[in-house]
């Protein structure tokens, strides 16, 4: 809020202190004025009556401002109490006495209560401007939390239902912010019209994010399809610009006081709601905020923190896993994979720890960390090989579109004195999903400093036929999930048949990963695979192991 950044218990002293200032100059000037010949002596200044009369109105002017900016509402109150009061004695006595000496007075009183009008209104109006949306004119997210803050406060029972526009920002992009800024309006007028019908507090929280606090005996649920319903159909806009949309909408819905209990972790839970929602990946869901997502969210705290000490105290390990030619088994290099174990000795599956580290910046910290150990440890296998084998690191999406990455290579392969013909980078299809222009110009950089480039857990999904024949790469991997089958599954084994086809076309050599029998390992010979790596021919091994294998 604005007014003076005090809390609420130090603003109704401060309030009361100059309320009680201003009573005793108040009282003071009925004395002096009941005293008119008295005269005011500081040293050699000598001040009558009247004029210090003049001074102390001001100083009651002075407060009943102060008081204002404290708290506008309790201050406009009192100081037009303190005013119009005088103003009516000094009127009284002017008409009782006919003594026209007060006019000053009243005109000053008047000056005054302007001046508390318009500086309260000021304060009303910023006041509003905080809690409002600029673009939609609904609540915005400090509002909402202050109405959760009072309703809590209230001890009301509440959920909040969070919306989320799955599609905006493909009008963002596609027809330009100005359509967009329509579309949000759009669906906050939408909005403004069920909250006129029910008891319920809409806003705007974010980019294409609204909230609703619903209240009584309204049903979240009924609510949120209500919503859905409304925004999710086409809509049109009055504007000057006539613009018909539909739009995928996701909710997720937490309860007070049954989920949370306080405005954080219920907007937090709410959010989490319909995170779930969207990645379900169904149209229109709505999400219950639940124990289990509670657990999930924890448990993702706890790693999140497990990670942070791990790159502090060096929990970390790597263990290199073999890659091997399918038709001579002679070995082509290593995998680098990540190991976690904590001080109490309990390992953690990069397959846990990893896919929550991608959301946040951390994992450009784990990757760094990964990369200059690899490099380090694993200059001892190439010169045992004289050259001769391949280190393959894996490297999140995050970071190989960053710009900074191949520096970050460069220094580390400086550093470490490895040859950059033994790296490989591991990265997924997913990091070419988005068609991001850094990620393309860093891997062609990559490739003319003559580092070689894998498309990890291949055939997965995300990337077209026509995007994968112009990706940089020079190595398929094919998953795991694609060879488990392979053997029972006719169709499969088609779809590893036209990889390790289509892969080759591109000029490119394939791998299979997570081979574990023989029958396996026969298919994909069969089918011209190139290279294999999985528990048939080895696990992941520790460093001492990997570089006894290189002799
Ligand atoms: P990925 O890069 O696809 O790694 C292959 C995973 O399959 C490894 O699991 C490996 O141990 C496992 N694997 C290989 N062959 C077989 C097999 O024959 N049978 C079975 N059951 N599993 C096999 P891991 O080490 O648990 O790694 C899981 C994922 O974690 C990796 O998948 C990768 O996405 C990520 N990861 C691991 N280390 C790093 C790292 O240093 N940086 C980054 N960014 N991600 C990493
Ligand atoms: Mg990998
Ligand atoms: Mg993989």
């Amino acid at each position: 809020m604005v007014t003076f950044n005090v809390r609420t218990k130090n603003k109704t002293v401060s309030i009361i202190v100059c309320f009680l200032l201003a009573l005793f100059f108040i009282i003071f000037s009925k004395y002096v004025e009941q005293h008119k010949d008295m005269v005011f002596g500081f040293g050699d200044m000598k001040l009558p009556a009247t004029s210090f009369l003049g001074i102390v109105q001001a100083v009651i002017g002075l407060l009943c401002i102060i008081m204002v900016c404290i708290d506008y509402k309790m201050g406009r109150v009192l100081a037009l109490f303190y005013m119009l009061g005088s103003i009516f004695f000094m009127f009284v006595n002017i008409v009782r006495t006919g003594d026209m000496s007060s006019l000053p007075g009243i005109y000053n009183s008047i000056i005054t209560i302007v001046s508390v009008l318009i500086i309260s209104n000021g304060l009303a109006k910023a006041d509003k401007r905080a809690v409002t949306d600029f673009l939609t004119g609904l609540r915005n997210r400090r509002g909402l939390v202050t109405l959760i803050d009072r309703s809590i406060r209230d001890k009301k029972s509440f959920s909040v239902v969070y919306f989320e526009i799955e599609n905006f920002r493909t009008i963002n992009d596609n027809l330009g912010h100005k359509y967009g800024d329509v579309a949000l309006k759009t669906v906050a007028n939408k909005l403004m019209e069920i909250e006129n019908e029910d008891n319920v507090y809409v806003s705007r929280i974010g980019g294409a994010e609204f909230a609703a606090v619903v209240f009584g005996s309204i049903d979240p649920k009924n609510f949120a399809e209500k919503v859905i319903d409304k925004i999710g159909t086409s809509v049109t806009n009055a504007d000057d610009i006539d613009i018909r949309l539909s739009l995928s909408v996701y909710s997720g819905i937490c309860s007070y006081p049954g989920d949370a209990n306080n405005a954080d972790d219920i907007l937090k839970y709410a959010d989490i709601a319909v995170y779930t929602a969207r990645t379900a990946h169904s149209k229109n869901r709505i999400c219950y905020f639940d124990k289990e997502m509670k657990e999930k969210l924890f448990r993702q705290i706890e790693l999140d923190r497990m990670v942070r000490d791990s790159l502090a105290h060096d929990y970390f390990y790597l263990v290199y896993q073999p890659q091997y030619d399918i038709n001579t088994k002679e070995l082509r290099g290593f995998e680098t994979l990540l190991r976690l174990k904590t001080p109490d000795g309990v390992n953690i599956s990069p397959g846990e720890f990893i896919p929550v580290i991608e959301k946040s910046e951390l994992i450009m910290k784990v990757d760094s960390y990964v990369i200059r150990r690899a490099l380090k440890e694993a200059k001892a296998m190439v010169d045992a090989k004289g050259n001769n084998i391949v280190i393959s690191i894996n490297v999140s999406a995050k970071n190989i579109s960053s710009h900074g990455f191949v520096a970050e290579i460069k220094e580390a392969l400086k550093e470490s004195g490895f040859p950059p013909k033994c790296l490989e980078i591991e990265i997924t299809e997913y990091s070419f999903a988005e068609d991001n222009v850094v990620t393309t110009e860093n891997v062609t950089e990559l490739r003319a400093l003559g580092i070689q480039i894998a498309l990890d857990d291949f055939g997965t999904g995300y990337t077209s036929l026509s995007q994968v024949m112009r990706l940089p790469v020079n190595l398929l991997k094919i998953d795991k999930s694609l060879i488990d089958d392979i053997e029972n599954n006719q169709i499969n084994r088609d779809f590893v048949d036209a990889i390790i086809y289509m892969g080759h076309l591109m000029d490119c050599e394939v791998i299979s990963e997570g081979v574990e029998s023989d029958k396996q390992l026969g298919l994909l010979k069969a089918h011209e695979c190139d290279f294999i790596q999985g528990f048939v021919w080895g696990k992941p091994m520790e460093y001492e192991q990997a570089v006894e294998l290189c002799k």
